[in-house]
């Protein structure tokens, strides 16, 4: 398969036109996706309409590297007309008016939609399973779950549906799927990138990432999405200095520099052999490149988890009292009146999952267990936060696994203990707002992929790819991705 970099090449040299490009991708997709459901609504006359558009911005020259390139979202971001349904039956046949900012930038940059890709109802959960249109699978071998929440996303750009793809991450949607499938998923920092079109699950945690084949080609997407925006109040310009890193070029004080990194015990405590294995071969490989590297402990991150789904279903529940049946999607037949409307119209369009969250959060934030849940939750986020800060004044990044068990089949790892458990590497991030990456490091005993993850400081994006790349280079495993990505 050919990066983005080889394919604006190409675009630019007029050796391929972004219809044609554009028809190779739907292609692809109509032939593969029946049985990976990775897409689940196409936006394919919009493509066309668009490439043809950016086939006359190629034509005048000078056009962005991303003018023409084929591009997916996550079926929660928003782009104007498209559906976009959180994989719920709650907004079935919703189509937002507005675009979101991040879509907005690239298709500022010419880029062209294919679609919106799979995922878990409303962002809940780490397989994709809680989908309303049933679940994406592994490209890597299709009788193993994609992860997620971001699932549709990972696998598309794993299978090769799109060089590139829109996710979201809130306690680890972009990274965990990005390690099963095989790819890199970027979370940046909180504030790096608008929220605005993105359908919130908890809102202080939630940041749109991207999904690519290499660290580069992640920088390159985040460096054109990120930015302040008048339509989201906690964007940020950021600390990004004239000479940083933003699209995916390393700056001249990065190439030289030995870096330091830490391995938090509690991120790597009790986490699967093959994991270890692998955590353990990027410790030796990166001592062997001159870094120092040291284990270190962050001891309040043992009540991260718990403190992450406290927060994360307090905000859900709240974020989810819009879906009355009145503004959105389902709207349910012969109620008497607006209380039995909003209640039968939620019972029906809710699944499971997303009901157990709402009524989670509404117990933790409810009078009498205010203190003792929610606040509690709030100081052990501070805590963290710390922890992490304290971390960051002796060392750049933290190493550490993306997922602490290996990728499971379907049917494997049901309980819901096992499924939050899936966020013990990934949501310490969120609680901090801090930038941090997967990438593909390795393989399981079962030929699975196994991505590790580099952690940094806030708005400190440019070691985190730095890192993320030298990663890359020492241990990027090759997976046959049904000739997709890795091929
Ligand atoms: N698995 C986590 C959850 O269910 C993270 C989901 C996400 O990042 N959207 O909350």
């Amino acid at each position: 398969m050919n990066t983005l970099f080889e394919l604006s090449e190409k675009l630019k040299k007029r050796e391929i036109s972004s219809l044609e490009l554009t028809k190779a991708y739907i292609g692809r997709i109509d032939e593969k996706n029946p049985l990976l459901n990775a897409v689940v609504h196409k936006t394919y006359d919009k493509a066309l309409a668009l490439a043809e558009r950016a086939d006359k911005r190629l034509a005048e020259g000078n056009a962005p590297l991303l003018c023409g390139i084929p591009v997916l979202l996550k079926d929660n971001i928003c782009s104007e007309g498209d559906l976009t349904t959180c994989c719920s039956k709650m907004l079935s046949g919703y189509r937002p008016p507005y675009d979101a900012t991040a879509w907005k930038r690239l298709e500022e940059q010419g880029m062209v939609l294919l679609g919106k890709t799979n995922m878990d109802e409303f962002a809940f959960g780490s397989t994709s399973e809680t989908s309303c249109y049933g679940a994406p699978k592994n490209p890597v071998d299709p009788s193993f779950i994609t992860g997620g929440s971001s699932g549709g996303s990972a696998a598309a750009v794993s299978a090769g549906f799109a060089p590139v793809a829109l996710g979201s991450d809130t306690g680890g949607s972009v990274r965990q799927p990005a390690s099963f499938c095989g790819v890199v998923g970027l979370k940046p920092t909180y504030g790096a990138v608008s929220r605005y079109g993105l359908i919130a699950y908890a809102s202080s945690f939630d940041q749109i990432g991207v999904f690519a084949g290499s660290v580069k080609e992640a920088g390159v997407l985040f460096g054109a999405i990120r930015g302040t925006d008048s339509h989201d109040m906690t964007t940020c310009a950021g600390f990004y200095s004239a000479g940083k890193r933003q699209d995916g070029e390393l700056s001249a004080a990065s190439a030289g520099r030995r870096l330091k990194l830490a391995i938090v015990r509690e991120l790597s405590d009790g986490i699967d052999e093959d994991v270890k294995n692998t955590l353990e071969r990027a410790r030796a490989y990166f001592s062997g490149t001159g870094a120092e590297i040291a284990e270190v402990s962050i001891p309040s991150l043992v009540s991260a988890l718990p403190a992450y789904y406290i927060i994360a279903c307090a905000e859900a529940s709240s974020n989810l009292g819009r879906y009355d049946g009145v503004r959105y999607g389902h709207r349910a037949e012969g109620a008497a009146s607006f209380e039995e409307l909003a209640v039968k119209s939620r019972n029906e369009g809710f699944g499971d999952e997303v009901k157990r969250r709402i009524m989670l959060g509404t117990y933790v934030l409810s009078g009498g267990y205010y203190d003792a849940w929610y606040r509690k939750a709030c100081e052990v986020r501070e805590t963290v936060a710390r922890g992490f800060l304290k971390t960051f004044e002796k060392y750049d990044v933290i190493l550490a696994p993306t997922s602490p068990f290996i990728v499971p089949r379907f049917g494997e790892k049901r309980g819901a203990a096992d499924l939050y458990r899936a966020d013990m590497c990934t949501a310490p991030a969120n609680l901090s707002g801090l930038p941090a990456i997967s990438v593909p490091s390795g393989t399981d005993r079962n030929g699975m992929p196994i991505g590790l993850q580099i952690i940094g400081n806030r708005f400190d994006e440019e070691t985190v790819l730095f890192a993320a790349e030298k990663l890359e280079q020492g241990l990027k495993p090759q997976h046959d991705t049904w000739g997709g990505y890795a091929c």
